[in-house]
């Protein structure tokens, strides 16, 4: 089998192949002039950009906030919103979703609020793919418990997986609660909190994932981030032992390519430059596209490639099952498709591989490693992987040492199994934990060797960063390089938004540090 080399060979990276532009979205061009204008003043930025955004979401757009009339309109426009808080747990389609759900609530005339404190609707996004999940929204719930009291009239929805999963129940224990909705059902949030408002507690848990994208609103005031999360699909088929998915998302279903394509212009036409697509099984995607013909994720990727405004490309969560030729190809063919790829391996050994119901060998994993980086030589690998399995072995599990050796991960997750209840593995007789622990001790320690490794290797090199927010010391801006490492260098606040050519001098526990060049 083909050895790969612990960190793959990085090819110049400036600019983007498929041409990276400099010129800057509307938006964020007559917000910079904004900030101008406030920095001349003496006053802070990151105020103006709050005030720019809260007053872009009440509608009010066109405001001139440098003005006394302005700041006092804006004002009065966001204290008299009701205010929506969205706490958002677990992966990227979770932190999609929420967004989707602020919007839907702005068209029913609420404000996004920062902060519970203030909020007259609190929703919890949940996730139930980690251990303890509902645990932790039962202990949130109970925090609330004393907001709830000194103001009963605040509502309290549990969103997301853990509301599929667990239904009424949560009513049942945790009565504050006001309202359950699944993840296909957050397009009748609106409807759930006026029923809320008249007292009672309704649940939405149905399997719609069609009427939900059909029917929540899209909002198309300026986003605060050049980037953004987009769901082209969700669900999955694949019915892996361990995981709860197919049970709280329900079967694969992929959005149609026109639908997917305007949301994606219309965030183009928000600021957005890079857009990540996301599906529970993304490349699983088969959405119908011109003429009534499906769509793979190819295609689509193509087609969202040629939007004007859009510089960089990618993509989530993948199964090695539907890596397919045309997919791969993509990563040569499409400049705009960055050189990163999350691909879960689970384990490198064929029998637990089996055992989970994962449908790929580790040797069919490995060689489609070996094609992507055919197609695109400095592709950064990113991996998933369980340790201690039921029935795992130390010979199994040296399976996975060595397959994480050929592959040589630049960023990975790696988790000790855990049962999730109603899943075919929970079933099985487990591993010890000392075990599994201390298995779990030895991977991340190569993982985390292999992700040292992959982030020394860009010293000395040219970087193209995306800048999307401040870094930690004054005069930083921090942003993702097109590998998807964390970037922060010192330059000017005008770069917020844009890509630019850094040059990376040093490699930090999770980050680069770089230096602009001209
Ligand atoms: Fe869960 Fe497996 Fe489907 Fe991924 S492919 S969502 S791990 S069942």
């Amino acid at each position: 089998m083909k050895k790969f080399p612990l960190v793959p060979p990085l090819s110049p990276i400036l600019p983007n192949r498929g041409g990276a532009r400099e010129s800057r979205p509307s938006s964020i061009l007559s917000l910079s002039a904004e900030i101008s204008k406030f920095r001349s003043r003496g006053r802070d930025a990151a105020k103006l950009i709050e005030r720019r955004f809260a007053v872009a979401s009440c509608g009010l757009d066109g405001l001139d906030l440098t003005s006394g009339e302005g700041i006092a309109a804006g004002r009065k426009a966001m204290a008299d919103k009701k205010k929506v808080f969205v706490k958002s747990y677990g992966c990227q389609m979770n932190v999609y979703d929420s967004e989707r759900m602020t919007e839907a609530m702005a068209a029913s005339g609420y404000a996004a609020s920062e902060s519970e404190k203030d909020a007259d609707l609190v929703i919890l996004n949940t996730c139930h793919i980690r251990e303890k999940a509902t645990e932790k929204i039962y202990s949130e719930l109970g925090r609330l418990k004393a907001r709830k009291i000194e103001n009963p009239s605040m509502r309290i929805a549990v969103a997301g997986c853990v509301a599929q999963a667990e239904g009424e129940e949560i009513i049942a224990r945790q009565p504050l609660v006001d309202i359950l909705v699944g993840p296909q059902s957050y397009h009748r949030l609106p409807e759930l909190v006026a029923e809320a408002d008249k007292g009672r507690k309704p649940v939405a848990t149905e399997f719609l994932a069609d009427e939900k994208f059909d029917r929540l609103p899209a909002s198309t005031s300026p986003k605060k981030s050049p980037t953004a999360f987009l769901t082209v699909q969700e669900g999955c088929d694949k019915f892996c032992t361990f995981c709860v998915v197919p049970y709280t998302r329900g079967a694969e279903y992929s959005r149609p390519a026109a639908r997917v394509l305007a949301e994606a212009d219309r965030q183009a036409k928000r600021g957005v430059r890079e857009i990540t697509l996301l599906g529970q099984n993304v490349n699983a995607y088969r959405g119908e596209g011109a003429g009534g013909r499906r769509w793979g994720l190819a295609r689509l990727i193509l087609a969202v490639a040629e939007i004007d405004g859009i510089e960089r490309i990618r993509y989530t969560t993948s199964h090695p099952r539907d890596m397919t030729e045309d997919l791969i190809e993509a990563h040569a063919s499409c400049g705009k498709l960055m050189p990163y790829l999350h691909l879960p391996a689970q384990s490198g050994s064929d029998k637990v591989l089996r055992a989970m119901n994962r449908k790929h060998t580790a040797e069919q994993y490995l060689k489609i490693i070996e094609k992507l980086r055919v197609a695109r030589p400095d592709i950064l690998i990113s991996g998933d992987f369980i340790v201690g399995f039921p029935g795992e072995t130390e010979r199994d599990f040296s399976d996975t040492l060595s397959l994480v050796g050929e592959v040589g991960y630049g960023q990975s997750y790696s988790f000790r199994y855990s049962p999730r209840p109603g899943t075919p593995a929970a079933e099985k007789k487990q591993v010890p934990p000392d075990v599994a622990s201390e298995r779990l001790h030895r991977l991340q320690a190569l993982l985390k060797s292999q992700q040292i490794a992959a982030q020394e290797s860009m010293v000395g090199r040219l970087a193209n960063v995306l800048f999307e927010r401040k870094g930690r010391f004054d005069g930083q801006l921090a942003g993702k390089s097109e590998h998807l490492q964390a970037v922060h260098a010192s330059c000017d606040d005008s770069l917020m938004g844009k890509l630019a050519a850094v040059r990376i001098i040093r490699s930090e526990p999770n980050s680069l540090a770089g230096e602009m060049i001209n």
